[in-house]
């Protein structure tokens, strides 16, 4: 009668281990040589792309997992082999999300496949949220959408900042502001298809680390799509605004806790990326403290040595379990009381910082150089806790839960 496993089945091992396969004779290999050139690796995506590993129906059989393990396991081996490249590949996955949760059949059926391209012509998409005003604060974004009824289309005007594949990206999500008076409530995301004319790229960002995946400004000036681009219908986005209006003045507990929910489910994906980054640092650190020797043994000999490789490892094993716990949540529609996407989120973050910079100091001077990957997966690492809301913001939305007062 008790079900309660924690073994993988074997449909998942399997797709684990395929993709450990590409991670470890594809990714990891190309990681460092990417990482100098600061370039999307399109001959990696477009590996990806021959395998089927970047597709949609990849990304979907993972999200429909029964058990909620196939995204958390996928994104682990993907950004084991390389943080910069994984985000490359996954960065569509990100934006065609933005399309299911929120499009209609026939947005999601004409859209996504030109977000992926093919095999022989791979292409990318890209997710528009953040504004150089509005990053933690999403309720003070400025992007405006205004609705031009005569010809049935939106017109676009704003700047996005640190948009992952902004510019290069065959289509763009944007999420603008239709309604000021509303907050992020009166928010609303927007195709903008291929070749619009108006969409340019800004600035192109140089980083600290994740140097493979392309960071850039989104320039929007008059830009112009027909009312079909408006993700899930205008009489979707009307009644909506017309309960947030209502909501605004009875308080609005509800439509917060359903944008609260989406973000809990989504947040134990990022966690996992970390979990992949921090698990390459560990094993790579562990490798060199059996063989590098100092005062005639091997320095895993100290404990001083060995207990952090202890510490590492149980670090990373609790990561992976939070954000699995979460992941499981999610499927299986279980209520995020103590905000345990979050908190995934937050615990696999701030492991990979600290894990990595545990195998840069178990390296010594080998770790400090880029002779050996565990100085990129450090640099790498500091991503975590900053996209997909800060650490900050994670423990505010933790703390707000439990404490059921808009803590400050
Ligand atoms: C490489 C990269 C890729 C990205 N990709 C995308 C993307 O594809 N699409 C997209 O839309 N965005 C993307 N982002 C943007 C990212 O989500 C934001 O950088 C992030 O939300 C933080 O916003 P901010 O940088 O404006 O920091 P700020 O909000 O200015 O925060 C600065 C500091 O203040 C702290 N802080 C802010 N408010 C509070 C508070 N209330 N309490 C306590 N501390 C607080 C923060 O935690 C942080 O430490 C990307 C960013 C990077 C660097």
């Amino acid at each position: 009668m008790a079900e309660f496993t924690m073994e993988l089945n074997d449909e998942q091992k399997e797709v684990r281990d395929w993709l450990h396969g590409f991670a470890a004779d594809v990714i990891r290999p190309a990681a460092a040589e990417w990482d100098e050139r600061e370039e999307t690796p399109w001959p990696v995506i477009q590996e990806a792309a021959k395998i089927g590993i970047y597709s949609l129906d990849f990304y979907a059989q993972q999200y429909f997992d029964p058990t909620g393990l196939g995204i958390p396991m996928a994104m682990e081996e993907l950004f084991w082999g390389d943080a910069g490249i994984a985000l490359s590949i996954v960065g569509t996955g990100l934006a065609a999300v933005g399309v299911l949760a929120n499009g209609t059949e026939e947005q999601i059926g004409t859209w996504i496949p030109q977000m992926y391209g093919d095999a022989n012509d791979v292409k990318v998409a890209a997710f528009c949220s953040s504004e150089p005003d509005a990053g933690s604060d999403v309720a003070s974004m400025r992007t405006r959408a205004v609705y031009d009824e005569a010809k049935d289309e939106w017109v676009l005007n704003g700047t996005k900042t640190w948009a992952t594949n902004g510019g290069i990206a065959n289509v763009h999500v944007v999420v603008a502001v239709v309604d000021p008076e509303l907050g992020s409530k009166g928010h609303a995301s927007f195709i903008v298809p291929p070749n619009t004319p108006g969409l340019s790229q800004g600035q192109k960002f140089k980083k600290h680390g994740i140097r493979a995946s392309h960071t850039a400004e989104v320039v929007l000036d008059n830009v112009r799509v027909p009312g079909s681009c408006l993700l899930g219908g205008k009489e979707k986005l009307d009644a909506r605004l017309a309960r947030a209006r209502e909501k605004a003045m009875s308080g609005g507990e509800r439509v917060k806790n359903a944008a609260m929910a989406t973000f809990e489910a989504s947040r134990p994906a990022v966690g996992a990326m970390a979990v992949g980054t921090a698990r390459a640092a560990y094993e790579e650190a562990l490798e060199y403290a059996r063989t590098r020797e100092q005062f005639g043994r091997p320095i895993i000999d100290n404990q001083g040595v060995a207990f952090q490789l202890a510490d590492m490892r149980t670090s990373v094993d609790a990561a992976r379990l939070l954000v699995w716990r979460a992941s499981w949540m999610a499927v299986n529609g279980k209520q995020f009381t103590a905000a345990e996407g979050s908190m995934s989120k937050l615990f696999a973050s701030e492991t990979a910082k600290k894990v990595t910079a545990q195998a840069v100091q178990i390296l010594g001077g080998n770790g400090y150089t880029r002779e050996y990957p565990v100085e990129r997966m450090h640099r790498d690492a500091a991503i975590y806790t900053i996209f997909e809301g800060t650490s900050e913001i994670q423990r505010l939305v933790i703390a707000r839960t439990l404490a059921g007062v808009p803590i400050r």
